[in-house]
């Protein structure tokens, strides 16, 4: 595979093979740019990743680091394999990986999908130092109990509202909210947003979808999800194939899944006035721009959901100690809240996309910072 073709005047600076037969270890780094700082990002271990998955998500950490105004590159490691395999097996492929990352000191390493603050204790344990997201007993901040990254995307799309052409006295009580991926964001987002009357409509996992137009109950959803069953075992609503979601008629929707999940061919379907992503590059380049066109706003991953980068920036620089974790939560309301308003003043404003806005205003970051190095991204 051609790697190269990732290039552009933004990174990646490299992009690192990492294999060891004896474990069974496949991986990939991809170290974006670090004009910002070292780069921060996390660890997804999946059976499907690829080179390409790795490679845009390592440069919406770049992007989500610069909007936020964090001091960090992005970068991104994805692992060929099933995160439910045994512990073991697991605990050993990550040792490994921890080891074969040794020499890469400009890469922070934190949790993603498929990895959790037990496996960023393996790796701290193998010495590393450039690693967040550990267990509180030694100095991390708990991003998902806190529900960090959901909070934020309850930040969004209360910002978004008013930009969003909603008819006149419509407000978040009794919206109708749909949320693809009933995981950790999913479903705290859920939380968070019931707690501003929203009615939870439908909702997705891996196994199947479910809907219900007089609301679900955001509650038994998540025991449900807690005790290792799926949406589709919530027994007063209709099911669903998991695809079905995005036909679900709401006026939010939540992506809180997998990248690319809506594209051209099926983005004609979403019914929603507002879609904040939860998920990191849910929709592609034209489902975002289809949207435009058809008035419906969309507010970019990069800005959404930067409540765990947040977290993970203030963590590295000894948070855990020094703020108290509401302090934490109430810079990722400002920041969030800032951002969503800045990037859909100006993408109407200059009649472009939330996401080009976006990019103008975490490229003009970055580039006055590449401007100030010797080199341009490292
Ligand atoms: P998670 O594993 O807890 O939850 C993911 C959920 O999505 C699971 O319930 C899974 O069953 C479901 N799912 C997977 N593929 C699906 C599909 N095709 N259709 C419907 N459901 C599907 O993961 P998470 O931590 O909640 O992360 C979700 C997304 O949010 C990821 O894209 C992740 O990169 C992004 N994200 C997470 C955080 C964070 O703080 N956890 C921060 C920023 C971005």
């Amino acid at each position: 595979m051609d790697i190269l073709r990732f290039a552009d005047k933004y990174g990646p600076a490299k992009i690192i093979q990492i294999h060891e037969p004896s474990v069974n270890l496949k991986a990939v780094l991809v170290i974006d740019n670090l004009a910002l700082g070292r780069a921060l990002g996390g660890i997804r271990m999946a059976p499907d990743v690829s080179v390409e998955e790795c490679f845009r998500l390592a440069r919406t950490m770049t992007l989500k680091h610069a909007a936020a105004g964090l001091p960090h590159g992005g970068g991104k490691v994805v692992v060929f394999g099933d995160p439910k395999m045994p512990r073991p097996d697991k605990e050993r492929l990550i040792r490994a990986l921890a080891c074969a990352l040794e020499n890469e000191p400009e890469f922070i390493m934190a949790p993603d999908m498929g990895t959790s603050e037990e496996d960023m204790a393996w790796i701290r344990d193998e010495g590393a130092e450039g690693v967040v997201g550990l267990p509180a007993g030694l100095g991390g901040i708990p991003v998902d109990k806190m529900g960090a990254t959901a909070w934020g995307v309850r930040q969004a799309v209360e910002a978004a509202l008013p930009y969003c052409g909603f008819p006149a006295g419509f407000s978040l009580e009794k919206a109708r909210v749909v949320i693809q991926g009933f995981g950790s964001v999913g479903g705290q987002a859920a939380h968070f947003l019931a707690t501003l009357k929203t009615v939870l409509v439908g909702a997705s996992d891996t196994r199947g979808a479910v809907y219900n137009p007089d609301g679900l109950d955001v509650a038994e959803l998540i025991r449900l999800k807690e005790t290792g069953k799926s949406v589709v075992d919530y027994p007063k609503g209709k099911i669903f194939e998991r695809e079905a979601i995005i036909d679900f008629d709401c006026d939010i929707w939540i992506p809180a899944a997998r990248p690319d999940v809506v594209r051209e061919e099926n983005v004609q379907h979403l019914k929603a006035k507002l879609v904040v992503e939860g998920a990191n590059i849910p929709l592609t380049y034209g489902a975002e721009k289809y949207l435009y066109e058809h008035g419906v706003v969309c507010v970019p991953d990069f800005i959404a959901n930067a409540g765990a980068v947040i977290c993970s920036s203030a963590e590295y620089r000894g948070g855990a100690q020094t703020q108290v974790l509401s302090q934490i939560l109430a810079i990722v309301e400002e920041k969030v809240r800032r951002n969503t308003k800045l990037v859909l003043e100006e993408s109407a404003a200059q009649k472009i996309l939330p996401r080009e806005a976006a990019m103008r205003l975490a490229l003009t970051r970055l580039e006055q910072a590449m401007s100030c190095k010797r080199w341009s991204i490292y």
